[in-house]
């Protein structure tokens, strides 16, 4: 800066010495008119150079460049340096915030910006769906004035923002979102909005199982303590007594199947899926089952086996718990003359397990709800029949660990058909 300052006073000196010269020799008048000759000069050069810039500083161009001489190259030099160093920081901050507003679009909840009015400043699409809000149309709007449900507009005025709202989504009644503020940046707020449905649902699943066991268990253990306060307290007959402990017996019975099916459950829930390559006899396991379904039919019903395809891939003790399952009910809910038919039998490059009964039949209004756990379509006769109301849950549960679906095709007075598809990976060869 100083070096070109000093030229360009130098170039003044340098203009005035002819000057001064010409002023001795020939006279004063001429060596002023020369020195005012050369101020003129750079007078003139200056302001082409300041108009140069006047014309560029309008229109900033990065690939127009200003080019002047001494000090003015100089000062085009360190302007062209400074506009490239600015746009570089421009790019660099763009670059930022676009990744800033891509990592905001990944994160799976939604997100909103709101300054200290509650206006919106940014939202991801995953808010713009939540709460039906547009951002283009949006931004700068108060959050109030487009979120209308009344408690979310007087969670956000009370300001105590300690515990999360549950709203239900705009336009979609069904889901439920978890909403959340955060105060940043002096008084910006931060809103987080989670969608909860699926673990309310859960939470609602988990409180309905837990009220439906202690129902379940609650029921026998009644009796039970009623008998044995009976059977304490009073003087009994021998034969009475045995009919009391016989009852007792029968809802001790009871609870142990319940806990026995609760414990198969959550180990089917627990352990690791069935192994791929671990070859289940077919043949033998079918063979039980039969021999173990006229065991409990006592001779009341005509029990069928027909076995058309091979072995299958799994875990032994999950299918024998799934097949057993569907062969006890077509038992227990066929009427004694009944026929139960038992079949596996190839379909294409599937196989499939089939019990069919001419029993009682379910009402089709049930169906969808069966393998709920504790449903039931005809509860006396569950009861009655030692019903725990979980084997079919089992049996969805175990069929759905080897790939395979329970499809059920039943009427009403006229039999069942429980059925299981089998893909090709889960057959031997
Ligand atoms: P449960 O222990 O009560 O038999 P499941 O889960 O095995 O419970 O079955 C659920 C309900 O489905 C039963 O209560 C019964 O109403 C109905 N059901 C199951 N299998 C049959 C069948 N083969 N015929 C008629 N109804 C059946």
């Amino acid at each position: 800066m100083r070096t070109a300052w000093v030229r360009s006073l130098a170039v003044t000196v340098v203009g005035a010495v002819p000057a001064l010269v010409l002023g001795v020799l020939v006279g004063p008048a001429w060596g002023w008119a020369l020195f005012a000759a050369v101020l003129l000069l750079q007078c003139v050069a200056g302001l082409r150079y300041l108009a140069r810039l006047d014309e560029w500083s309008r229109h900033p161009s990065p690939t127009q460049t200003l080019e002047g001489a001494g000090i003015w190259d100089e000062i085009f030099a360190r302007l062209h340096r400074h506009e490239r160093e600015l746009r570089g920081q421009i790019a660099r901050r763009d670059l930022d915030l676009r990744q800033v507003a891509a990592a905001g679009q990944a994160i799976v909840d939604g997100i909103v910006t709101l300054d200290a009015d509650g206006r919106i400043g940014w939202c991801n699409r995953t808010a713009e769906r939540q709460l039906g809000l547009d951002l283009r149309s949006d931004r700068g709007q108060p959050i109030a004035n487009l979120v209308r449900q009344p408690a979310f507009v007087a969670y956000l005025a009370a300001g105590d923002f300690a515990r999360p709202l549950r709203l239900h989504a705009v336009r979609n009644e069904e889901r439920v979102l978890s909403i959340h503020i955060l105060p940043y940046a002096g008084g910006d707020r931060l809103m987080q909005v989670r969608d909860v449905t699926q673990s309310e649902r859960l939470d609602h699943m988990r409180r309905d199982f837990v009220a439906n066991v202690s129902h379940e268990l609650r029921t026998p253990l009644t009796v039970l303590s009623g008998f044995l306060e009976t059977v304490r307290e009073l003087p009994l007959e021998p034969d009475e007594r045995d009919r009391y402990l016989a009852l007792m017996a029968e809802q001790s019975d009871r609870m142990q199947r319940i806990v026995q099916d609760l414990l198969t459950l959550s180990t089917l829930e627990s352990s690791p899926p069935p192994p791929e390559n671990a070859r289940v006899g077919m043949a033998e396991l079918l063979d039980k089952l039969q021999r173990d379904a006229e065991a409990l039919s006592a001779g009341r019903h005509t029990i069928t086996l027909s076995v058309d395809a091979g072995d299958l891939l799994g875990a032994e003790s999950e299918l024998t718990s799934a097949f057993g399952n569907l062969v006890s009910n077509a038992v227990r809910y066929t009427p004694a003359g009944g026929h139960i038919a038992i079949a596996w039998r190839r379909l294409g490059s599937s196989a499939e397990f089939s019990v069919t009964d001419d029993g009682l039949g379910i009402d089709p209004a049930h169906i969808p709800r069966l393998t709920e756990r504790f449903y039931r379509a005809d509860l006396g006769r569950s009861r009655e029949s030692g019903g725990t109301g979980l084997g079919l849950a089992i049996v969805k549960h175990a069929l759905s660990r080897h790939q395979a679906r329970l499809d059920i095709v039943s009427a009403p007075g006229r039999g069942s058909r429980f059925s299981a598809l089998f893909p090709p990976a889960r057959l031997t060869a």
